[in-house]
Order: structure tokens, then C-alpha cells, then sequence
């Protein structure tokens, strides 16, 4: 593998998303959220009037298998576009990732985005963040980090993301959901969310967002810049 690719898991509300930001700025390589592409099918899904728990896996994958979903931009300007339209503020609701959860559960809307998150990952490297970056993604990667922090701390950071955006959402409902979403997503039949072993464990409860970045950026070692 010629491209540097850094792998970041773990649960909900971790960190992962400003970390990996603050990492691919440092390292010069794109930053990559798969879970922004199952939010837009999440969205994809929601938007054909499907209710949640899904019934009909089959429709979600001819759903899933016709939309056109991107994510584009630097790690200061990502953005998540489906079928040519904006949808990276309308994702990040706590409805979008209760469908998040339910679609990314489904095979056949794994093996599409999956495949789609490694081509990319192959062609010009990048810190991808998600669940099963590290065991399905590129599993080969030596660059695995899994972050973790304790349920409390990790709903406290989402509570204050959501009220932010004048969400209504009270610290009870952030943490009950988030817990659930964690544990659908840890106990899938298909790629859930698991250290198998093969990464490098960061506790981040009681560290800055600095402190994460430069200990992973420690881990990986200087890039060779281009040509060099
Ligand atoms: O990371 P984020 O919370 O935006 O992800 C939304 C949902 O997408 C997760 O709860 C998870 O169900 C799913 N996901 C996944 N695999 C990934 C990234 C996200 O299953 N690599």
C-alpha cells in the first residue's frame, strides 16, 4: 500500500470527526467521514417515506444501490452530497443517525459504501473515520487507532454539538440514543464495530483534542513529503 491511510473507530460521539479533521489538515492527506455517505443514504431512505425499524432490506439496497452519494472538500470544508444536492447540514440530525444505524446494518448497503470508502482510500490515502475502517475498509493499513471514552463524556460532547444548533434534545435523550446506536452497532451481524486487536487504543476522556492529534501523529511518524 504506496498511500498513507490512517484509520480512526469507535463509538458515537468520541471525537473521531474532529480529530480525524484536526489529522488530515496536519498530515496533508484528504479526510474522509463514511459515516457522512450511510447518514445520506440514511436520508436517501427516510425521504422515500420508509419507516424505522426497517422492514424490507431488499428495498433499502435498491435505494441505496441508486443514489449517488459524495462526500467532497477538504477537512475544513467536508461536505456530503446526494444525488448533486447539499444534504451536510441535514444529516446531522439525531433522526438522520438513528437511520444511519438502521441502514448501515443492511450487507448489501455495506459492501457498496465500503467498496467505494477503500477505492478512494487506495487512490490518494487520507484519515478515514468510522467503525470498520480498520477491520473491513483497509484492514491492512499499519496506521489503526481506536478511540474511546466513557458513555457520560462522549453524550456531554454530543449534548453540547446539538444545543449548539438550538437542538431541543435533552442530555437523557443524546445519552439513551447514543447508547442505543452503540449497541446496535457494536452487535451487527456484519462488520460491527470491534477492536479485533490489530489497533492502537486511545482513551480520550480526560485529553484535548491537541493531545489526541499529536499522540496519533506520534504513532504514524512523520509522512516523507512528496519527491523526498
Ligand atoms: O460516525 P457517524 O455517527 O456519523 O455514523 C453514523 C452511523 O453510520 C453509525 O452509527 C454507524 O451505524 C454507521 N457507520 C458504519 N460504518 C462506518 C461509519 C458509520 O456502520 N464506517
Amino acid at each position: 500500500m504506496k498511500a498513507l491511510v490512517v484509520a480512526i473507530d469507535g463509538p458515537s460521539g468520541v471525537g473521531k470527526s474532529t480529530v480525524g479533521k484536526a489529522l488530515a489538515a496536519r498530515l496533508g492527506v484528504p479526510y474522509l467521514d463514511t459515516g457522512a455517505m450511510y447518514r445520506a443514504v440514511g436520508l436517501a431512505v427516510k425521504r422515500k417515506g420508509i419507516a424505522l425499524p426497517l422492514e424490507d432490506p431488499a428495498r433499502v439496497i435498491a435505494i441505496a444501490s441508486g443514489v449517488d452519494v459524495r462526500v467532497t472538500g477538504s477537512a475544513e470544508d467536508a461536505r456530503t452530497w446526494l444525488n448533486g444536492e447539499d444534504v451536510s447540514k441535514e444529516i446531522r440530525t439525531p433522526e438522520i443517525s438513528k437511520y444511519a444505524s438502521a441502514v448501515s446494518a443492511v450487507p448489501g448497503v455495506r459492501r457498496r459504501l465500503a467498496g467505494m470508502q477503500r477505492s478512494l482510500a487506495l487512490e490518494g490515502g487520507g484519515v478515514l473515520e468510522g467503525r470498520d475502517i480498520g477491520t473491513k475498509v483497509v484492514p491492512e493499513t499499519p496506521h489503526k487507532f481506536f478511540l474511546t471514552a466513557s458513555a457520560a463524556v462522549r453524550a456531554r460532547r454530543r449534548f453540547a454539538e446539538l444545543s449548539a444548533k438550538n437542538s431541543l434534545e435533552t442530555y437523557e435523550q443524546v445519552l439513551a440514543d447514543m447508547e442505543a446506536r452503540d449497541h446496535a452497532d457494536a452487535t451487527r451481524a456484519d462488520s460491527p464495530l470491534t477492536d479485533d486487536g490489530t489497533y492502537a487504543r486511545l482513551d480520550t476522556s480526560a485529553l484535548s483534542v491537541d493531545e489526541v492529534v499529536d499522540r496519533v501523529l506520534s504513532a504514524v511518524g512523520r509522512p516523507v513529503p512528496p519527491g523526498g
